[in-house]
């Protein structure tokens, strides 16, 4: 089935729920048991508790599971604890993991503090290395954790060559595919074994939901359950219903999202004042052959870096624009535009930003 197809048959149940065309959304905390022994018995039945998995819960977890070609999947609130979670389902006390220096912030901030507390060492590697990757790993490194392309400036990692070294060493691989978005970026047939994604992004769509997904292969699967379910994690009802709902639209968006996009930045280019478009997509961009490899498509989202300014100047640019303003996250229907500081602790003369790195 084609990801068009898939993203309007899978997790829909009708036949179990009269002919409705979609999902119902069960509000529960409570699924009750007539007799004592099917009480006892609970373990084998689909649903035994709220928090656990309702029929609405389980037809998300079956639709994102058939759109990465995934072994199964788990749903959280947000997509930092996709990321967390997915990285707790591997890192143990005296771990050292290698996580790309161009990870999302808050995914960084992470690691430098409720990870280092727990003993887990987290080193960041440039994620431009490659296959060269092999010179970091320790023989207690559990996990290389990569986003790409990154967050802000926008690496497209060799992420084949990036498994293949972490399987002759058994580490685990895992992406933030955020970006990639279940559609144009297929986690597992490129070698990883842990995806996270943010489905408050595109899968929502509609800027009306936070939400999270993690999917994992067969291997890998069972561990990010039993971590998932430990820490108590579970979704809210009516936002997995926004994300099946989102869901229908999907592919339909990105197409759109990725046409828009491109000839925006292209558009970008031509300014006088505009450095660098940082977009894969683009015929010129750092990563365009390695997307052009791996992806299917390309999200809406970019950066471009300006030439020094004040902070007036960028005011002038910013304030009052008529179809962009200013707010966090992506995804969304509406037309969204920030000022990023950058957080690099490898090469970061890369990029120019007038002095405004975080660390
Ligand atoms: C937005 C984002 C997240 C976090 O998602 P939330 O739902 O806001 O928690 C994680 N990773 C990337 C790359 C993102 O852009």
């Amino acid at each position: 089935m084609k990801d068009e197809t898939k993203s309007i048959s899978v997790g829909r149940g009708d036949s179990q729920h009269y002919g409705s065309v979609n999902m119902p959304v069960y509000h529960t905390s409570t699924i009750l048991f007539p007799r004592l022994q099917d009480l006892r018995n609970r373990a084998s039945t689909p649903y035994r508790y709220g928090r656990s998995g309702t029929p609405t819960s389980t037809a998300l977890e079956e639709a994102i599971t058939a759109l990465e070609n995934a072994a199964g999947c788990v749903i959280t609130p947000s997509g930092l604890s996709a990321v967390t979670i997915a990285i707790l389902s591997v890192a143990k006390s005296g771990d050292h993991i290698l996580v790309a220096d161009s990870v999302y912030t808050p995914t960084r901030r992470f690691c430098d503090t409720t990870l280092r507390q727990m003993g887990v060492e987290a080193q960041y590697y440039d994620p431009l290395i490659g296959a060269d990757i092999a010179t970091h790993i320790r023989p207690n490194t559990s996990l290389i954790f990569t986003e790409s392309p990154g967050s802000h400036t926008f690496e497209v990692q060799d992420i084949p060559a990036l498994c293949a070294v972490a399987k002759q060493h058994n580490i685990k691989t895992a992406i933030d595919n955020t970006w990639g978005s279940c559609i144009n970026f297929k986690p597992f047939a490129h070698g990883l074994d842990i995806s996270a994604t943010a489905a408050t992004k595109y899968i929502v769509g509609h800027s009306d939901a936070l939400l999270g997904v993690i999917t994992a292969n067969a291997e890998t699967i069972e561990a990010v359950r039993d971590i998932h379910r430990q820490l108590g994690i579970c979704a809210a009802p009516d936002d997995i219903y926004l994300a099946l709902r989102g869901l229908r639209t999907l592919p339909t968006r990105l197409e759109k999202h990725e046409t828009t996009a491109l000839a925006i930045a292209q558009w970008l280019q031509g300014l006088s004042f505009v450095r660098r478009v940082l977009f894969p997509a683009l015929p010129d961009a750092q990563g365009h052959d390695l997307w052009k490899r791996d992806f299917e498509g390309a999200a809406g989202l970019f950066s471009i870096e300006l030439d020094p300014c004040t902070e007036a100047q960028l005011a002038a640019m910013l304030d009052d624009m008529a179809h962009f303003s200013m707010g966090y996250r992506w995804g969304g229907y509406e037309s969204l535009i920030v000022p990023c500081a950058i957080n690099r602790s490898i090469n970061p003369d890369r990029f120019d930003t007038g002095g405004q790195y975080l660390r």
